[in-house]
């Protein structure tokens, strides 16, 4: 049975004087379902309960076990087990959530319903979406789901993560790796270097007669001279980055020939990781958040959506401005969410936020370079860099600095992880 609760503050407060006491606190308080139980939507759920713990909490998500993609990359590069990553949603019930197993198929904008993949529906007052990213098959001709199992993407960690990372175990020493690294906004901006560079590190260990080529249609990235002063010094002549306008871009795929095409050439590899165009998790469609761009775009104070009222889109999902597509930025954005939703939920004003993100990226395993940025909304309503915030780690810094980075980045796994799932 769908009971749309909207109207709980005025009928709870009404009741409340008709039957103080005991009875008050059975009072079924506002009801959030929250889609997606990843770094944003976990995070989210359990920042609801704790502005305000009369507060219906349910958290849809269509696995037990979460699988992190931060340092996923070291998985691939034999450098980490795929079970350092995963996480189960125990600790998240124990907060007093409850946990739908299941995938949201639908959302009913006018009745407040989610329906899941099994029929079940639930009502909502607020609803927040955190699904993530879906992968844009098709929009790289010859790329799609059959492909993706001869040239993974691994971009969503689980079985990709480790068909990559065995293929490059089954690689003979001398082949070619190729990595192609789509255009600007996908997931973790600065995730594709990091993977060219802790596979550069496992084929200068394990296989010292290999090459890797990235493919890049941008001509530039994140945290590029960081990469490239690293990559000189310590994959000089093994790891090849090609631009945009250096014939970088790939426009075709042969999977069957594990062959990517560009403008300028034809690149056979020994192992190839294309890494494709996104959207948001196919959720956001459905429920009439995302636009033309196939992204979300949300009011950058509570995220809630621009496009469907009650409706609150955050992590990689939404389109955040300045925020680069993050864990870090959808545990911040989480929250602050949380709090924006609890406001409104008590009637209250939300307050305009400062949101932050610090991404560490390994270039191999003691040395770690870092991004950090604080942004807040702007008069455009979107979500802008707060001048003379944030930067990257420094570019003359000694090693010792590197390797203690390459430290934090482990402690900023596990503090992000734990406020997720631990
Ligand atoms: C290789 C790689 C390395 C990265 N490294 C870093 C890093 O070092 N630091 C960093 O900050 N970020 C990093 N990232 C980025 C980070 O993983 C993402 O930004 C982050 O996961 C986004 O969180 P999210 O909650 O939006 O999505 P996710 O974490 O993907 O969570 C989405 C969840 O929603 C569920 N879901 C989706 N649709 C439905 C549905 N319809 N019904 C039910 N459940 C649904 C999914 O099962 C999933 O559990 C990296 C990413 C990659 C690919």
């Amino acid at each position: 049975m769908n009971v749309g609760r909207r109207h709980f503050l005025k009928l709870g407060a009404a009741a409340a004087l008709l039957f103080p006491g005991p009875l008050r606190a059975q009072q079924p308080g506002p009801r959030v379902v929250v889609v997606g139980g990843g770094f944003a939507g976990a995070s989210c759920a359990r920042a609801l309960r704790q502005a305000d713990p009369r507060i219906g909490v349910t958290l849809v998500e269509a696995n037990a076990t979460f699988t992190a993609c931060p340092f996923s990359n070291a998985v691939i590069g034999g450098l980490r087990e795929l079970s350092a990553q995963q996480f189960t949603y125990e600790r998240v019930a124990a907060d007093g959530i409850v946990i739908a197993r299941g995938t949201a198929t639908g959302v009913d904008s006018q009745l407040r319903s989610v329906t899941l993949a099994d029929g079940t529906r639930l009502s909502y007052d607020r609803l927040v979406l955190a699904p993530g990213i879906d992968i844009r098959w098709g929009a790289l001709p010859g790329y799609d789901e059959a492909a993706a199992e001869r040239m993974p993407h691994a971009w969503r960690a689980g079985e990709q993560t480790l068909l990559l990372r065995r293929q490059l175990e089954a690689m003979p020493d001398g082949g070619l790796v190729v990595i192609s690294a789509p255009a600007n906004p996908f997931r973790c901006p600065p995730g594709p270097y990091e993977r060219a560079s802790l596979i550069a590190h496992y084929l200068k260990t394990k296989k010292p007669r290999s090459k890797l080529i990235v493919l890049d249609a941008k001509d530039s990235f994140s945290k590029q001279r960081l990469f490239q002063a690293a990559w000189t010094e310590l994959y000089p002549g093994l790891l090849e980055w090609v631009a945009l306008s250096k014939g970088g871009n790939v426009t075709a795929v042969d999977a069957a020939n594990l062959t990517l095409v560009t403008d300028f050439g034809r690149h056979k590899a020994a192992v190839a990781n294309v890494i494709p165009a996104q959207k948001a998790g196919r959720i956001a469609e459905a429920a009439g958040v995302a636009d033309r761009t196939g992204w979300c775009p949300i009011d950058p104070v509570t995220f809630e959506s621009k496009l469907q009222a009650g409706i609150h889109v955050i992590g990689d999902a939404a389109i955040a401005g300045a925020m680069p597509k993050s864990a870090f930025a959808a545990n911040s954005q989480a929250k602050t969410c949380a709090a924006a939703v609890a406001r409104l939920l008590a009637g209250a004003t939300p307050s305009a936020p400062k949101l932050i993100n610090t991404c560490y990226s390994l270039v191999a395993p003691d040395y770690g370079i870092s991004v950090a940025g604080v942004y807040q909304p702007a008069a455009n309503g979107q979500l802008t860099d707060v001048p003379g915030s944030g930067g990257v780690s420094p570019a003359d810094a000694p090693r010792a600095t590197r390797t203690a980075e390459a430290v934090l980045a482990e402690a900023w796994f596990r503090t992000i992880t734990a406020e997720a799932f631990g």
